[in-house]
């Protein structure tokens, strides 16, 4: 990057600082660092940088620093691609001349009468903005001259060849002194605009700001090639694979938001939407839930996203490929910080494909393509995960008690493959009714409430499950009296609930193996053993 320049150091004149600083512009930006000060030393300049991105005051501050007031004609000419360009270049214009009066400034464009313009002109202009088509025109007529011109702007120049400007450009340019400076600005850079700049321009000076120079974070970006229909379900096996990390899935619109976090909720998962419709209040309590644990799904448009300060995701999915490369720079760039490891996956439908190449092109950076991950890959990684943990426990936790108890089992002729299997398998698939054979259920052990039996349940916030739930299911299904159930724990991948004594074995025998909210389910008492965790 170069040295960070701030506009005062920009060899500015005190009338046009204070006109930027009404403005209110705090400093300039990459492309107004980098140009302003070669275009004022007369140097010709090809400038590319992304829309919105201040390249109108990049030349227009350094073309009315280079005014020549004792000359009344036409020194500077803009050329740009459309009426609306057009005024709005000569309205930056006027608020950059806000304290010099003395420098005038006209645009000309169709639709207007011609009669004004050239009125204007006669009386005398310094600075003129036109579109190819009007400026040809006057040009036919007689009623304007650039035997004085000093200084052509090309403005927008890749949108004035896209709609067939081009010889209408060079026919301008020719008509100048070929002594003149020539600026051309641009957000791409294709090979007819590198052909004007080499047959129009003198050793221009190239001045890029490529997305590139945004701090793109070094993280994993992947994409998937999915249909529309498909992203909901693609996602979702993303989010199991992944299970456990702090997540952001970025929408490019409010009503995707809103659906894609309404359709989450409804498979379990902790998900809440953020974008601009929703009143700051409602904001902070969905920031709220997903700072202190109680979601770690946040689903939010690119503006939304602006406003909060988190950067401490884990991963970013983007459902919809972003409008623009800054977006998609800055949605990744929630991942990755302070040395962690992150990573961004990116949904492309056959629609989107061309969208992500340009990303690529523009942001330079590597998205590989990966393929969508099938069951067997979920099922894969909930078992990596354990083994996670099994890695975790050797080497951190005591575990004098147990080994006796594997021994006794090679003892009986078991490998310890087959032991460590099977162990495997009993976590993994839960401990379902099979295990359970007891008919008693007995209170007082588990720390329930006297009389009541706690029942250990096979699913928790995780599945996006509420107390309600469970009374109404165990009300419903097992013809309990909802106040006669006890207290309900949710946890993040468990909960407990507590029934009466007398109605255990019945909630027991038609709970465990049923379905709440559409996930099978198991009951199973609770051992005083079990311990609660928590993952926060
Ligand atoms: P571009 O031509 O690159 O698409 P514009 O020149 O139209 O971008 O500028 C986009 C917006 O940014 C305008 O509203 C402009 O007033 C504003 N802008 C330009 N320079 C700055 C700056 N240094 N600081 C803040 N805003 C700026
Ligand atoms: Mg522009």
């Amino acid at each position: 990057m170069v040295s960070f320049l701030k506009f005062d150091e920009l060899n500015i004149s005190p009338e046009t600082l204070r006109a930027i600083e009404d403005m209110g512009f705090e400093e300039p930006t990459p492309i107004q660092q980098r140009s302003i000060p070669v275009i004022l030393s007369g140097r010709d300049v090809t400038g590319q940088a992304q829309t919105g991105t201040g390249k109108t005051a990049a030349f227009a501050v350094p073309v009315i620093e280079k005014t020549d007031l004792k000359k009344c004609f036409v020194q500077s000419i803009i050329l740009s691609p459309t009426r609306e360009l057009t005024i709005q270049i000569s309205e930056e214009f006027n608020r950059l001349l806000k304290y010099r009066e003395d420098i005038r400034v006209l645009p000309v464009y169709g639709g207007q009468p011609i009669e004004r313009q050239i009125h204007e002109l006669k009386r005398g202009v310094h600075i003129l903005i036109g579109t190819p088509g009007r400026v040809m025109d006057h040009l036919r007529r007689g009623t304007l001259s650039l035997s004085a011109v000093r200084i052509v702007v090309l403005d927008e120049a890749d949108q004035m060849l896209e709609m067939g400007f081009r010889e209408d450009m060079e026919d301008i340019l020719s008509q100048t002194p070929d002594e003149r400076q020539t600026i051309l600005f641009s957000a791409t850079m294709p090979k007819p605009i590198l052909k004007i700049s080499k047959s129009f321009q003198r050793n221009p000076e190239f001045v890029t700001i490529s997305p590139g120079q945004l701090a793109v974070p070094t993280i994993e970006q992947k994409y998937l090639e999915v249909r529309e229909k498909d992203k909901l379900e693609v996602l979702c096996r993303l989010i199991d694979i992944n299970s456990s990390e702090l997540s952001m899935i970025f929408c490019n619109t409010k009503r995707r938001v809103d659906e894609i976090s309404g359709m989450l909720r409804s498979r379990g998962y902790f998900a809440e939407g953020l974008h601009g419709d929703m009143k700051q209040q409602q904001r902070d309590r969905v920031m709220g839930h997903f700072r202190n644990g109680s979601i770690d799904i946040l689903i939010a448009t690119d503006v939304a996203a602006r406003g909060i300060d988190i950067d401490d995701i884990d991963i970013v999915y983007n459902y919809d490929v972003p409008q623009d490369v800054e977006y998609y720079v800055h949605r990744i760039g929630r991942t990755g910080r302070a040395g962690k490891s992150g990573a961004a996956y990116t949904f492309v439908s056959p629609k989107e494909i061309n969208k992500l190449r340009m990303i690529k092109k523009l942001a330079k950076v590597n998205i590989s393509r990966i393929a969508i991950p099938n069951a067997a890959d979920v099922e894969n990684s909930r078992i990596e995960r354990s083994l996670d943990k099994v890695r975790s426990i050797i080497d951190e936790e005591d575990l004098g008690l147990f080994i006796p108890a594997v021994e006794k089992l090679m003892e009986e002729d078991y490998t310890l493959a087959e032991i460590s299997a099977a162990l495997l398998k009993i976590q993994l698939e839960g401990n379902t009714g099979k295990i359970q054979e007891t008919d008693d259920f007995e209170a007082g052990d588990t720390g329930a409430e006297p009389g009541m039996v706690r029942f250990f349940v096979n699913i928790g916030k995780n599945k996006g499950i509420r107390p309600s739930d469970f009374v109404g299911a165990i009300a419903g299904e097992a013809d309990v009296p909802g106040k006669e159930i006890g207290s309900i724990a949710i946890l993040k991948d468990f909960s407990f609930v507590e029934v009466p004594e007398t109605y255990a074995k019945r909630v027991f025998d038609i709970m465990n193996g049923n379905t709440i909210r559409g996930n099978e389910v198991s009951f199973e008492p609770a051992r005083k053993e079990r311990k609660q965790r928590s993952r926060y």
